[in-house]
C-alpha cells in the first residue's frame, strides 16, 4: 500500500519510473556491523559447540541453583568448545564466512575489525552467552519473588494474622506471578513456539546473541494481565518505548486498556541503582561522568532556557513494565497524557572512527560541518510528562510503583523519591551536521525545514524506508541536526557521504525536486504530504516552509565536500597537543615539535585513557587506532619496563591498536622513526 503520510511512498508513486528502472540499489544491509557480526561469530561457535537449546529456558539454565547458573553439561559442551582444537576450528569457520568479499569491503572501511579482534570475540563467547541469559534470570528471579512473597502473606492469613483484603491483593499477586513464571519457561502457552517470547533462539535473538532480523534487538518487555489467570509479555523497540512504556501511559492490546503501572523495584541492600548523567544542552552532548566542559563543544553544561538541569542524578535504564487494566480512562488523565512526554535525545562518540568534514560552496565558504560517528551512541531521555511542573517521574523504589497524579492519593509509602528520568540507548553509526550560518529570521524554521527535507533526500537516494534513518535537532544554538542509521544492522549510508566530494551537490538536487523547485506546485503554499509533511513530523509541521531553504540548496549545488580543511588549523592542532603533554615529560615534546617541523599529519589526542587497555598513550592517531608513545629516562628502570610491556600488549591484542615508541636514547634514530610514522599513517 502507498500511505497518504508516508512521504516516501508518495514520492514513488509520483516517479514510478524509478521503483522499476534505473540502477539497482547498492544492499543495505551494512555487512560490517560490530553487533550483526559478532552474532554470526556465536552462532557459528554454538553449532560447532553442538548446542540444541530445546524449547524452554528452563533447559539451559539450573532453575533449582541460586542466580540460575548454566546447566552443568551445557557448561562442559561449552566449555569443550573453548579448547585449542575446536576454538582453531570455529575460528577458520568464521574467517571462511567473512572471507566473502561483500563481507570484506565493508569490514575494511571499519576501525575495529582485525584478526585479534576475531580472536578475542571468539575467546568471549562463553561469557557474552552467559551474559546474554541475564535479562531472563532477572525476569524470573522477580517473578519467583512475588510469588514466594505472596505465598507467605496467604499463610499469614491462614494463621489469622492478616486480613481478608490483605489475602485478596496476595491472592491477585500469586496469580500473576505464577502466570510470568509459565510464560518465561515456556508452559500452558497456547501460541506455537517460533511466536513464543521466550522460545530459546527468538529469545537469544532479541537479547543480540544470535542474529535475527524479524523482531527488535534488547526491546523493552511490558506485562499485561489480560484476564484471571492470562497474561503475556509484549515488547516494543527501545526507542518506541521511551514514550509508549513511559509510567502513566495507556496500552491498548487486544481491545482492552492498560495503564504502564510499575517497575522491577530496587533489590534490597542495593537501594542506589540509579546511573547519573551530565548533559550539554549546548551541542546535544551526554557524559556519564561529572565533568566541567563539555568534551565535545568545550562550553559548560548548564541549565537549558526551560530551566531542565543538566546534571542528572537518578536516571533509570528503561526496565520491564508491568501494567494494570483500566476500564475507563478520566478526562483528567487524558488530557495529561495528551500533550506528551519530554524526550531528548543525546550522542556520545566512542573510541571508534570520527571523521570530520566541511561542505563548502564555490567562493570556498562554509555551509555545513559534518561530523561522522563510527558505533557512537545515542541516548533516549524521558524527562518527564509536558503537563507537570517537575523533572522526570515519582517512583515508590519499595514496591516499584510510579507515582502519578491519578494514583497519589492511595500511595503514602515513604519510599517515593522524585525526579526519576528514565533512559534507552543505542549503538548506531551518525552524522551530525551543523549549519554555520543561520538565518536572523526563524532559524529554527530554517534548520527544521532542511532536516526534512535533507531527510527525504538522504531516503530517496540512498533507498532507504522512512523508519531506517533517525533524525533528530539537537542543542540549544538550533543549528544542528543528527541523523542516524536506525535500521538494526545499519545501513552504512552515512559514511559513505562524506567520502563522495559531491555528496552535497546529490541531496541538493535529490531536495529542490523534493520541493518542487524543479516543477513548481502551485498548490504547495510551503509544505504539504508530497515534500515535506509525514504524520512522523506533525510536532513540527507549523515550522516547515520550503522557501526558506530554496536560496541555501541552490549554494548546497555547487558545493564540494572537504575532508580536511575540518575543525583546527594544524598551528592550533599543535599548540593544543603541546599543552596537554605531560609537563614532567620533556621528550613527549620533543617527538611532537619533530613530527610538527617534519610536516608529518598530527596526532588527534594526547594523553587519552584507552579504557580497555587501562593506558594512556602520549598520543593517539584515531582514524588508524596508531598509538604513539615517547619513552624518557624514567622508563629505563626495569620494573618500568615490564610495566610498559603488559601495558603495551594489552593495547595491542586486547584494545586491536598497532603501537610505535619512541625512545630518548635513539636519538639518532628518531629520523628512521619518523619515516616508520609515516609509512604507518599511509
Ligand atoms: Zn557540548
Ligand atoms: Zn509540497
Amino acid at each position: 500500500y502507498a500511505g497518504a503520510g508516508s512521504g516516501h511512498d508518495r514520492y514513488f508513486y509520483e516517479h514510478q519510473a524509478d521503483m522499476v528502472a534505473g540502477a539497482v540499489a547498492p544492499p543495505k544491509l551494512e555487512l560490517a556491523n560490530q553487533d550483526l557480526v559478532k552474532s554470526h561469530i556465536y552462532s557459528i561457535w554454538l553449532s560447532k559447540a553442538g548446542i540444541n537449546f530445546g524449547d524452554s529456558m528452563n533447559q539451559i539454565l539450573d532453575l533449582e541453583k541460586s542466580e540460575y547458573p548454566l546447566k552443568a553439561d551445557l557448561m562442559e559442551q561449552l566449555q569443550a568448545a573453548q579448547e585449542p582444537v575446536t576454538f582453531q576450528k570455529c575460528l577458520d569457520a568464521t574467517r571462511s564466512i567473512l572471507a566473502d568479499a561483500f563481507c570484506q569491503t565493508d569490514l575494511e572501511r571499519v576501525s575495529w575489525y582485525g584478526a585479534a579482534w576475531l580472536e578475542q570475540t571468539l575467546d568471549h563467547a562463553l561469557t557474552a552467552f552467559d551474559r546474554a541469559c541475564d535479562r531472563w534470570r532477572k525476569l524470573y528471579g522477580a517473578a519467583v519473588e512475588q510469588r514466594d512473597e505472596s505465598l507467605q502473606m496467604i499463610n499469614r492469613v491462614t494463621a489469622g494474622n492478616a486480613t481478608k483484603q490483605e489475602k485478596d491483593v496476595a491472592d491477585r499477586s500469586q496469580r500473576e506471578a505464577q502466570r510470568q513464571i509459565d510464560i518465561l519457561v515456556g508452559q500452558n502457552q497456547s501460541k506455537n513456539n517460533s511466536q513464543f517470547e521466550f522460545y530459546p533462539y527468538r529469545y537469544f535473538a532479541s537479547e543480540g546473541f544470535l542474529p535475527g532480523f524479524n523482531f527488535p534487538r534488547l526491546p523493552v518487555r511490558a506485562y499485561i494481565p489480560t484476564g484471571r489467570d492470562k497474561g503475556d509479555y509484549i515488547s516494543r523497540p527501545r526507542n518506541l518505548a521511551i514514550r509508549e512504556m513511559a509510567p502513566g501511559n495507556i496500552l491498548y492490546h487486544e481491545g482492552s486498556k492498560f495503564k504502564i503501572d510499575r517497575t522491577k523495584r530496587f533489590t534490597k541492600g542495593n537501594e542506589n541503582e540509579y546511573q547519573r548523567l551530565v548533559v550539554c544542552h549546548s551541542c546535544g552532548y551526554f557524559h556519564t561522568s561529572v565533568v566541567d566542559i563539555c568534551e565535545n563543544c568545550g562550553q559548560k553544561p548548564t541549565a537549558d532556557k526551560q530551566g531542565k538541569p543538566a546534571n542528572i542524578t537518578k536516571v533509570l535504564e528503561m526496565d520491564t513494565m508491568s501494567t494494570r487494566r483500566r476500564e475507563r480512562i478520566t478526562c483528567d488523565e487524558e488530557d495529561r497524557l495528551k500533550s506528551g512526554y519530554q524526550i531528548n535525545t543525546y550522542f556520545q562518540f566512542t573510541d571508534h572512527r570520527k571523521e570530520s568534514a566541511i561542505v563548502a560552496d564555490a567562493d570556498g565558504t562554509t555551509l555545513l560541518k559534518l561530523t561522522y560517528g563510527e558505533t557512537a551512541e545515542i541516548m533516549r531521555l524521558n524527562r518527564g510528562l509536558r503537563s507537570t511542573k517537575e523533572w522526570g517521574f515519582r517512583l515508590d523504589t519499595g514496591t516499584g510503583q510510579w507515582v502519578t497524579a491519578a494514583n497519589a492519593q492511595s500511595n503514602s509509602s515513604a519510599n517515593i523519591e522524585t525526579d526519576v528520568h528514565l533512559l534507552v540507548k543505542d549503538t548506531s553509526n551518525i552524522l551530525l551536521i551543523e549549519v554555520t550560518d543561520l538565518p536572523e529570521q526563524n532559524p529554527e524554521a530554517f534548520t527544521a525545514t532542511l532536516q526534512y527535507a535533507l531527510a527525504r533526500s538522504l531516503q530517496n537516494l540512498y533507498k532507504l524506508e522512512s523508519a531506517e534513518l533517525g533524525t533528530e535537532r539537537l542543542g540549544e544554538k538550533g543549528n544542528q541536526i543528527l541523523f542516524w542509521e536506525a535500521a538494526e544492522g545499519g545501513a552504512g549510508v552515512l559514511s559513505q557521504i562524506l567520502e563522495d566530494p559531491q555528496s552535497f551537490q546529490k541531496l541538493a538536487n535529490a531536495a529542490q525536486e523534493i520541493c518542487h523547485f524543479h516543477k513548481e506546485k502551485n498548490s504547495c503554499a510551503q509544505a504539504c504530504y508530497e515534500c515535506l509533511l509525514s504524520y512522523g513530523n506533525q510536532w513540527d509541521h507549523a515550522l516547515l516552509n520550503r522557501h526558506m531553504i530554496g536560496g541555501f540548496l541552490k549554494q548546497l549545488r555547487g558545493s564540494r565536500i572537504d575532508r580536511h580543511a575540518a575543525g583546527v588549523s594544524r598551528e592550533e592542532q599543535y599548540q593544543k597537543l603541546y599543552s596537554q603533554t605531560d609537563p614532567n615529560s620533556d621528550y613527549e615534546r620533543v617527538v611532537l615539535e619533530a613530527i610538527y617541523q617534519q610536516g608529518i599529519k598530527l596526532p588527534d589526542t594526547a594523553q587519552l585513557l584507552i579504557a580497555e587497555a587501562n593506558c594512556k598513550p602520549d598520543f593517539i592517531y584515531t582514524a588508524q587506532k596508531l598509538a604513539i608513545f615517547c619513552d624518557g629516562s624514567v622508563h629505563d628502570s626495569p620494573e618500568q619496563r615490564q610495566r610498559d610491556e603488559i601495558i603495551r600488549d594489552d593495547l595491542q591484542y586486547v584494545a586491536g591498536y598497532t603501537v610505535l615508541t619512541f625512545h630518548y636514547r635513539q636519538d639518532q634514530d628518531l629520523t628512521a622513526k619518523l619515516a616508520e610514522l609515516k609509512a604507518l599513517l599511509n
